[in-house]
């Protein structure tokens, strides 16, 4: 009673603490936000698969007012410009395969039970910084511990520290003894780590389905993720093999959408990927095993494909020393290579393909070391670079605020010193990094180059 007594009184008073904070808001003038004329030598604004040349983008604060050639701007002396004159100009790049919670080196599952939640803060407040300074100005962020994506994307718009627009997901949601399942431990070990209460993530049947979807949109997620077959760094579960049935992906993929999120399917497996799609997810993620049928599925349904085709030289070389045990190394050594060849026969095929690379299984900031297999496995440099903007944001449903450079979105932008179109693995050397207008990188100004 004294309970409800005490936040009946808060929430009152909260109410009338804004209300007043508001009214001094509005008596005072605020002053016109800052207008930066940014002179773009070459554009790729990604509406098309064109350059442009010496264009002037006017921001107004944190979004773009006009985008214009340069001999239709006219700038006030004393103006304030950032001259990208010489230099290739971009949108922001968006990554819709992130863990910025996870570290490329640390393997080993023990960690789950060695580290406490404090560990996975600190790496996100490093590896956010780092994805943007290589360029990656959103991200979605699709599986960590309850509920760190959404904690870190509050602090980074609110200004606390720097990092990409971040759309967040829950925990993966798993089956029991599935890909997202602590597997492998004595079951006191794993009731300990998933008490009941805790559990946002271990879903069985249509019902638990639907529930974890709502808890999770109770706790502040923007999109859901959902474990739709085996994978491949986890114990126990066989990458091709289905786990969630295609009643209870339905009932999640309709749930998600009822509140407004899209909806991610990590899936590998054949059979598990038609199922994700039929029942109506937004995006299938590895889709390594994925057939033609599969493939005629998505391209029907406009179902996006993210296929982390990178991260197989980053794990191959690297992660055995960190740790990963030899049943995870060997999936791998299966999976990696055939992901790259359906990759490219889906990309044949017209499927839709957005950018995304399960960053956090390689080091954060090297996202773009993608685009080189993306080219490799059968896209134009321009399409996979509108498969990190134009498409991405499409994807991520911010098609209104990022993913293009045109008037009304946010000034995300990025500048390279060489052509990406001739070598897009220029992109993963990026010199300059605006976001929302305010400047992240200048090694241009600094005189780095
Ligand atoms: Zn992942």
């Amino acid at each position: 009673m004294h309970r409800l007594c005490l936040s009946v009184f808060t929430a009152f008073f909260v109410v009338h603490a804004f209300t007043a904070g508001q009214a001094l808001a509005q008596t005072s003038a605020s002053p016109a936000p800052p207008t930066v004329y940014v002179k773009a030598g070459h554009l790729f604004d990604a509406t098309s698969d064109q350059l442009r040349e010496n264009v002037v983008l006017v921001v107004e604060g944190e979004r773009i007012a006009k985008v214009a050639p340069a001999g239709e701007v006219a700038i006030p002396a004393g103006a304030k410009v950032v001259d990208l004159s010489n230099y290739w100009v971009l949108p922001g790049l968006i990554d819709c395969h992130t863990h910025l919670e996870v570290r490329a080196d640390q393997y080993d599952p023990i960690n789950e039970v060695r580290f406490t939640p404090f560990q996975g803060g600190f790496n996100g407040v490093v590896n956010a910084n780092r994805t943007l300074q290589a360029g990656f100005t959103s991200v979605r962020d699709v599986g960590s511990q309850p509920f760190f994506a959404v904690d870190l994307r509050n602090a980074i718009d609110s200004g606390f520290i720097p990092g990409p627009r971040v759309v967040a997901s829950g925990p993966p949601i798993s089956i029991t003894g599935g890909h997202g399942d602590m597997n492998g431990f004595a079951p006191a070990v794993h009731n300990m780590m998933y008490p009941d209460e805790k559990d946002f993530q271990i879903a069985d049947g249509p019902d638990e389905v639907r529930r974890v979807v709502r808890e999770q949109v109770k706790y502040g997620v923007d999109v859901i993720k959902i474990l739709a077959t085996g994978g491949v760094l986890s114990a126990g579960d066989k990458p091709g093999a289905e786990q969630f049935t295609y009643d209870e992906l339905k009932i999640a993929a309709d749930e998600a959408h009822r509140a407004g999120r899209k909806i991610a399917a990590h899936a590998h497996g054949t059979q598990g990927i038609k199922d994700a799609v039929r029942a109506g997810i937004d995006s299938i993620e590895h889709g390594s095993l994925i057939d033609a049928e599969g493939i005629a599925l998505m391209k029907e349904h406009g179902t996006y494909l993210v296929a982390d085709i990178y991260n197989d030289d980053y794990i191959l070389n690297n992660a055995p020393a960190f740790g990963l045990p030899k049943e995870m190394v060997d999936k791998e050594r299966t999976v990696g290579r055939l992901q790259r060849e359906n990759f490219a026969k889906a990309v044949a095929a017209g499927v839709k393909i957005a950018f995304g690379t399960d960053a956090g299984v390689y080091p954060h900031g090297d996202n773009a070391k993608q685009f080189h297999y993306m080219v490799k496995f059968g896209m134009t440099p321009a399409g996979a670079i509108r498969a990190a903007t134009s498409s991405a944001a499409d994807l991520i449903d911010r098609s209104k605020d990022v993913g293009t450079l045109e008037a009304g979105k946010y000034a995300d932008l990025i500048a390279v010193t060489a052509n990406p179109l001739d070598k897009v693995e220029v992109l993963e050397h990026v010199s300059f990094v605006m976001k929302g207008g305010k400047i992240y990188k200048d090694e241009l100004a600094a005189g780095k180059l």
